[in-house]
């Protein structure tokens, strides 16, 4: 079945990467619902419901026109509209947005929330733009994508490249063309307008309550740890700051232009004025932080840790650096990214015994605080910081042990991979046996 999806999708590396991790797990399943069979469901999986490709043109500031490719990939909604985020980013190809959309049909299920999975973004590099770029280019793309999305149908939100700004433009887009305020149809919105408290927080904060149940499981905790975690972005940023509120010291964090080491552990408010507010690079941290080095040769995972968050984007913690990691003493990964890890370190990792969490359940929580932002524009409702917190930590130990207990199940005790593709497998495959051949 493997072989039949590389050759329909030909060139698709990491959408491959993503199926045949999926793959490698079900097994158990067949013979446990040999009905799925019968249902073709894992064909059905790896089919994207509808996929779509556009152009977006856009003015840039020196008047010339600029042409990026927009895509949406609507994979599956049988447990709900498709949700899923926008990258922004020159990387992106169809490849990458049919990965994360497939991941995210499991995270999603995982959950336990009513959405199923989607994803999309553009070629589109915000980088150096200015903001009158980002909003153009935005509108652009949202003159196209929303004819396909709306509240029951197709709910986009944030990734790697789309924040706070860039969705306030898509949104007032959408609401423009459509003459409608539809909360509802897009996620990662302003507090003012719409918008959730705690999603900005929520994949990093959810990643890092993941890692304490995972400790907890074995009674431990995070106070104390020494902790790397790679990426400055939006994932990264709430990820130390959760770890550094639970006691935990992080001593590295990255960008694509090399890493900071700063033993003293990372100074946050700084890191926020240069990552969040001048939208810079991290070779100013050290510039205005004494202490701290900038490391442009050589991995961030060549820091010694007990616990390595990849926060940053996909494949980039490869076998040897997971070697590495391992040789250095880390017990424990937990992916805050998705596929940050290849899956000859993944194997490494569990061959050692190093407590690995996968990201569609360890960074479930972003998009768990999404599905609560979508609760609140239903009911036009709006609710506390805590509250939401505290619904965000349910919601991300209930996967925590959802993914333990489904690994007991099916003989993989403590395999944090089988757990989660498998919990989340079931949950999209009944619902697709139930709603027929559709
Ligand atoms: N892009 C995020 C993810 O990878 C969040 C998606 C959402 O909130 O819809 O899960």
């Amino acid at each position: 079945m493997y072989e039949k999806v590389v050759s329909r999708n030909p060139g698709e590396r990491e959408f491959h990467q993503a199926v045949f991790e999926v793959m490698q797990s079900v097994g158990p399943i067949a013979e446990e619902r040999s009905d799925y069979a019968q249902w073709s469901i894992l064909q059905r999986i790896c089919e994207p419901e509808r996929q779509i490709i556009f152009r977006v043109p856009w003015v840039a500031d020196d008047g010339k026109v600029e042409i990026n490719r927009g895509f949406r990939v609507e994979f599956n909604s049988a447990l709900g509209p498709f949700k899923g985020g926008l990258r922004f980013h020159p990387s992106v190809n169809l490849s990458i947005i049919k990965f994360l959309g497939f991941e995210q049909v499991f995270k999603n299920a995982l959950t336990g929330m009513p959405i199923g999975g989607g994803k999309g973004g553009a070629d589109f590099d915000p980088k150096g733009r200015s903001d009158g770029e980002v909003m153009r280019f935005c509108q652009s793309f949202m003159t196209e994508l929303y004819r396909h999305v709306g509240e029951y149908t197709d709910v986009p939100a944030g990734d790697i490249g789309v924040g706070g700004r860039e969705i306030g433009y898509l949104f007032g887009q959408y609401k423009r063309i459509t003459n409608r305020y539809e909360s509802g149809v897009i996620t990662g919105k302003g507090l003012t307008w719409g918008g959730s408290q705690v999603r900005t927080e929520a994949t990093g904060y959810g990643t890092v309550f993941f890692v304490e149940q995972m400790l907890q499981a074995r009674g431990e905790h995070l106070e104390g740890k020494r902790v790397v975690v790679s990426g400055a972005g939006n994932v990264a940023i709430y990820a130390v700051e959760k770890a550094q509120a639970l006691g935990a010291v992080v001593v590295a964090v990255s960008d694509s232009g090399g890493y900071v080491v700063d033993e003293a552990g990372i100074d946050l408010e700084l890191l926020k004025e240069i990552k969040e507010v001048e939208r810079g690079r991290l070779t100013e941290y050290v510039e205005r932080r004494s202490g701290a080095t900038h490391v442009t040769d050589g991995c961030i995972w060549d820091v010694p840790c007990d616990i390595a968050l990849p926060c940053a984007t996909q494949n980039e913690l490869d076998e040897s650096a997971a070697k590495t990691l391992a040789a250095n003493g880390v017990t424990l990964v937990a992916e805050g990214a998705n596929m940050p890890s290849t899956p000859a370190a993944v194997q490494l990792f569990q061959a050692a015994g190093v407590l690995f969490a996968p990201g569609k359940a360890s960074n479930a929580g972003g998009v768990a605080t999404s599905a609560l932002e979508m609760q609140q524009n239903a009911s036009r409702d709006s609710w506390h910081f805590d509250e939401t917190e505290a619904r965000l930590q349910e919601i991300m130990s209930e996967i925590h042990d959802t993914c333990l207990a489904t690994s007991d199940h099916y003989g993989a005790p403590g395999n944090y991979v089988v757990g989660a593709n498998l919990a989340g497998y079931v949950r999209v495959a009944d619902a697709m046996v139930a709603l027929g051949v559709i």
